[in-house]
C-alpha cells in the first residue's frame, strides 16, 4: 500500500456505515469508557440520522410525524430512562402538550394507541448525544470499498474519500476490529413495476415509496386523478394517510385503489396464544415484531433455536404488518363509505402505458381480469434487497469467509460477530437488518441496534478492548447523560 501511495491510518476499531447502528455502538463504547480516538467511523452521510431521515421523509414520515417504536427506544439514551413520552411531556409548551404523551403512555394500548415518538425528537436527541460523546471527530467521510482480513490479524478497510478532500483516491484503515452497519443493501422493486419502468423509461408515473415522489401528491392536489397503492405494511399505510390528508385538508379529488395480493380478513395464527389480529386486508401489529421477541420470552426461546426454526418463527411474527392506529381506521372507513378508497385483490399480470398519459394495470382477480387505469402507481412493498447487492457485503461473502444464515442475511454469533471472518485476534461484527435471521429478531430497530451494540461491547470487553459497563459506571454515566456532561475524550 505504501508503494501504491495509499495512506494507512491505524485505529483499534473501525465502524463502517456511519448511520444509526454505528452511532449507537459508538455511544455504548464511549459510555463504557472507550477513548474517542480508539474508534473510526467511516460513512457517507454528514449526520448519523441522515439516511434514516431521508428514507423516513420520502416514505411520508416528516419530522413532525410519529415513528413506529416505543417510548423507551431512543438511540440517544441507552438506558431508555426517562422515556421518550416523559421527555416529550417536559419539553411541551402547553398543558395539553404536557398531558397528552403521559396519558397515552399510561393507557397504551388499551384506551389509546401505543405511544410513539416524533421523528424530530429522535434527531434532536441524537444531535445532543453526538455532541456529548464527541462523535464528530470520530467520523471520516467516504465510501467504503472493501473490508479484508490482514495476514497479521485484524482487518484493512478501504475507503474512497469524497472527491477533492484527499490527495489520494483511496485510504486504508488498519484495525484490530471492524463493525459493519451499512443499513439496507438497496431498494427493492416489484418485478412487474421494475420491468415497466425499464421498458418505458417512465420513472414519474410508477414510483417507489422509498424514492422522492412528492410530484405525485402535488399533481393529485392540482387535478382529480387515480392512484394505485401496492403494499399493506407501515409504508403503504403512511402513503394512504398522506393521500387522505390531502383529500381532507387540500381538497384533492383522488380515487385511491389499494391493490392486495393477499387479503387478510381476520386474525392470523393457529394458536390463540400466538396470533395477531387482522382485517380489511391488513395484518395488525404495533411494532415490526411483538415486544416479547425484542426482550421477553420469545427472545429467550429464539436464542436456543436453530436457523430453520428461527426462519420459520420470523416469518410468522414478521412479514408485512402495520399498526392498527385509530386515525388510519377512521380515514379508511370514511374513504370506503364516500367511495374514494377502493380495494382490489389479485395478481398483477401486466402494467403498460395507456394513450392518455396514464398507466394500465391488468389484474387477475377471482372474478376475472380487471383493468385499472391510473395516473400513478406507488410501490410500497419493500426496501430490502439481497445483501449481495451491497458491494462490501458481497465482498465479505466472496472473500472474507462470511456466510449466510437461513434467512439469507449475514450469519452471526450471539455476540453479533460475523461467523467465519475472525482474523487472528481481530473480530468483525455486524448490526442492523443485514443480520436478521440470527438469535435476535428485532435487529432492524433502534432498540435492536442498542441491543447489538451492548452485545458487541460485552464481547469487546471480554477481549480487554474496553471495560465492561457495570452498574456503578452505568449509574454515574446516566447522571452525566441527564446533566448533558461531555464524555471524557
Ligand atoms: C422508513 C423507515 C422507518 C423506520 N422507522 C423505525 C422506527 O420508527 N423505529 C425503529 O426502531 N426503527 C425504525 N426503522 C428501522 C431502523 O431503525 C433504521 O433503518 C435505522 O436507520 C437502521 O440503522 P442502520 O445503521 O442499520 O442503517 P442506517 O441508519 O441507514 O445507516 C447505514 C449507513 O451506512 C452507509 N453506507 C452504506 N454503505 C456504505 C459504504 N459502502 N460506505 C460508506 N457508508 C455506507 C449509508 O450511507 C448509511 O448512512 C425504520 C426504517 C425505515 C427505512
Amino acid at each position: 500500500m505504501a508503494a501504491a501511495g495509499i495512506p494507512v491510518i491505524d485505529a483499534p476499531l473501525v465502524s463502517v456505515g456511519g448511520g444509526i447502528g454505528s452511532f449507537v455502538l459508538a455511544d455504548v463504547l464511549r459510555v463504557s469508557g472507550m477513548g474517542a480516538s480508539s474508534m473510526k467511523v467511516l460513512g457517507q452521510a454528514d449526520r448519523p440520522w441522515d439516511t434514516y431521515n431521508y428514507l423516513a421523509s420520502v416514505s411520508q414520515i416528516p419530522e413532525a410525524e410519529r415513528l413506529r417504536s416505543d417510548s423507551m427506544a431512543g438511540p440517544d439514551n441507552l438506558w431508555g430512562f426517562p422515556s421518550l413520552a416523559v421527555r416529550e411531556a417536559f419539553g411541551a409548551k402547553s398543558l395539553s402538550g404536557f398531558i397528552a404523551p403521559l396519558f397515552q403512555v399510561l393507557t397504551e394500548p388499551i384506551f389509546t394507541d401505543f405511544y410513539t415518538p416524533k421523528a424530530g425528537q429522535i434527531y434532536e436527541g441524537m444531535q445532543r448525544e453526538a455532541d456529548r460523546i464527541g462523535w464528530w471527530p470520530m467520523v471520516d467521510r467516504g465510501q467504503v470499498r472493501t473490508i479484508r482480513r490482514r495476514e497479521g490479524g485484524g482487518y484493512y478497510t478501504i475507503l474512497t474519500p469524497p472527491a477533492g478532500t484527499s490527495p489520494t483516491k483511496r485510504i486504508a484503515y488498519r484495525s484490530q476490529h471492524v463493525h459493519a452497519a451499512v443499513g439496507y443493501p438497496g431498494v427493492k422493486f416489484l418485478p412487474d413495476l421494475q420491468a415497466y419502468r425499464e421498458k418505458h423509461q417512465d420513472f414519474s408515473r410508477v414510483v417507489n415509496a422509498y424514492e422522492p415522489h412528492e410530484h405525485v401528491y402535488q399533481e393529485l392536489r392540482r387535478k382529480p386523478g387515480t392512484i394505485i397503492v401496492r403494499g399493506s405494511g407501515i409504508v403503504g399505510a403512511r402513503i394512504l394517510q398522506r393521500l387522505i390528508d390531502d383529500h381532507d385538508h387540500h381538497g384533492a379529488q383522488t380515487t385511491i385503489i389499494h391493490l392486495f395480493r393477499n387479503y387478510v380478513d381476520g386474525p392470523q395464527g393457529d394458536s390463540i396464544f400466538f396470533r395477531r389480529p387482522g382485517g380489511d386486508g391488513f395484518n395488525y401489529q404495533a411494532f415490526n415484531f411483538p415486544k416479547a421477541a425484542c426482550g421477553g420470552q420469545i427472545k429467550t426461546k429464539m436464542e436456543g433455536m436453530n436457523g430453520e426454526e428461527r426462519k420459520a418463527i420470523i416469518r410468522v411474527m414478521g412479514g408485512t404488518n402495520t399498526p392498527k392506529r385509530k386515525l388510519w381506521q377512521e380515514q379508511l372507513s370514511r374513504g370506503r363509505t364516500e367511495g374514494f378508497y377502493k380495494t382490489h385483490i389479485g395478481q398483477v399480470e401486466e402494467v403498460y402505458p395507456s394513450g392518455s398519459n396514464t398507466v394500465v394495470t391488468r389484474i387477475r382477480t377471482a372474478e376475472g381480469m380487471l383493468e385499472v387505469d391510473a395516473n400513478f402507481i406507488v410501490d410500497a412493498t419493500g426496501l430490502e434487497a439481497d445483501i449481495s447487492e451491497h458491494r462490501v457485503l458481497k465482498d465479505l461473502l466472496d472473500h472474507a469467509g462470511a456466510g449466510r444464515n437461513a434467512v439469507g442475511r449475514l450469519d452471526t454469533e450471539n455476540s453479533f460477530e460475523v461467523r467465519g471472518t475472525r482474523s487472528g485476534e481481530g473480530r468483525l461484527y455486524a448490526s442492523g437488518s443485514i443480520t436478521l435471521g440470527g438469535h435476535y429478531p428485532c435487529v432492524d430497530s433502534f432498540l435492536g441496534l442498542q441491543y447489538a451494540a451492548l452485545q458487541i461491547a460485552d464481547d469487546l470487553a471480554r477481549q480487554g478492548f474496553v471495560k465492561k459497563l457495570g452498574p456503578a459506571r452505568s449509574i454515574s454515566q446516566w447522571w452525566k447523560w441527564a446533566l448533558n456532561k461531555k464524555v471524557a475524550a
